[in-house]
């Protein structure tokens, strides 16, 4: 596979990942919380949480401030060393050193996991919203959080890494490891494992989204055919019915993209041709053609749904690798297909990605300026007219 697919395919299941929850639900929206956390950021209604270089900084979607969690007078944030700095004072650091594997914010405080000295073991830290008056509160017993996580009513869901190992005569180490996949769901004010699922095997991202305090998530497993959408009672935290996963050609199962209580994804014609977007209903499990026959050249994926926007890509396997992608937005107020320039600002966005939006007009996407992503916030509109009102959050160190 080449790099360039690699990385596309990496971007899009980023996105995957975070389009799902998109949008408020009837929840009492918590201004400050964090909804969706990945690799290096937590992202909230008005602004994210940059954890990316072991250092905890606020960024302002609509003015770009950044924030250091520390409130120290002159500190210089300096980071944990054995020698030099062995008990590091400043409160948007790790305090023993170790990486940060997440940090949001729920219930205004501000909550780290960072990895541990043992195995199976994340140490979680509450704090004040300012990062002040940072404790201990417990550890998690698992190796680590794969990709992305959920903040939702003050649980923490997230698919957990744990390590096992056993003897084996097939390596001159004599032991072999292995990692077990579930999905955790914990409480956060007392740090009770509430649900632990395992996921049978893992080769594509697992998506979390939670609406009307009913967790859905995207379940495959090849071996006994299951390809569904687990959904389980927030309150209760037990399984409620699953939903089978449709297909979207004979032999590939859909892409469910999730925004409030619907999924959506594309239903492929017999010519190939054209798609339709389906709606799934996930209150009533009902599957209803929204947009019939969208003619798409290539193969086409809807990776996110916000508002009355759909994002759709496209890869074409028949031209050279510098123009075989497109990506379209369709706004389903007016009824039109727009196909998107990713480049025009300057910046390389063609591994574009992550589309959130607390209100359904703003998103965040991910800009590749150098080696590591970047994020730029602006209205869907703005993006489509090719507008440079936007607000680029620079989270790189300098
Ligand atoms: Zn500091």
């Amino acid at each position: 596979m080449s790099e360039f697919k690699k990385k596309l395919i990496m971007c899009i299941v980023f996105a995957l990942s975070v389009g799902l929850i998109s949008g408020c639900d009837n929840r009492i929206i918590k201004s400050n919380d964090s909804l969706y956390g990945g690799v290096d950021v937590a992202l909230g209604y008005n602004g994210l949480i940059s954890y990316r270089d072991d250092l905890l900084v606020y960024y302002d979607y609509t003015s770009g401030e950044a924030t250091v969690f520390c409130s120290h007078p002159e500190c210089e944030h300096e980071k944990f060393n054995a020698v030099t700095n062995p008990d590091p004072k400043c409160p948007a650091v790790s305090p023993k050193g170790y990486k940060i594997l997440a940090a949001f914010m729920s219930e205004n405080h501000l909550y780290m996991i960072t990895e541990d000295n043992s195995a199976n073991s994340m140490i979680v830290y509450r704090a004040d919203a300012n990062g002040e008056n940072r404790k201990i509160i417990g550890v998690i017993s698992a190796e680590t959080i794969l990709n992305g996580y959920l903040i939702y009513n003050n649980l923490l869901i997230f698919t957990g890494v744990e390590m096992a190992y056993k003897e084996t005569d097939e390596n001159l180490l004599g032991v072999a490891f292995s990692n077990i996949l579930s999905t955790w769901i914990i409480d956060l004010e007392t740090l009770d494992v509430v649900y632990k699922n395992p996921i049978k095997k893992i080769d594509y991202n697992i998506m979390y989204h939670a609406n009307n305090n009913i967790l859905y998530y995207i379940y495959h497993d090849n071996e006994t055919e299951t390809h569904e959408i687990k959904c389980v009672d927030l309150q209760t935290f037990s399984p409620l019915e699953s939903i089978s996963i449709p297909k979207y050609a004979t032999n590939e199962y859909a892409y469910v993209v999730f925004y409030n209580e619907s999924g959506y994804y594309l239903n492929k014609n017999q010519n190939e041709e054209s798609v339709d977007v389906v709606k799934l209903n996930l209150i009533d499990h009902k599957h209803e053609i929204v947009l019939s026959e969208l003619h798409i050249k290539g193969n086409a994926t809807l990776f996110s749904v916000v508002g009355d926007y759909y994002f759709i890509n496209s890869v074409y396997e028949d031209t050279a690798s510098a123009n075989n992608w497109q990506n379209y937005i369709y706004n389903s107020k007016d009824k039109q297909l727009y196909g998107v320039d990713m480049a025009y600002s300057g910046v390389e966005t063609r591994f574009m990605s992550y589309f959130i939006s607390p209100d359904g007009e703003h998103m965040i996407f991910i800009t590749f300026p150098g080696m590591q992503a970047e994020y730029r916030y602006m209205r869907i509109d703005d993006f489509i007219a090719k507008s440079s009102k936007y607000v680029d959050l620079r989270i790189s160190l300098k």
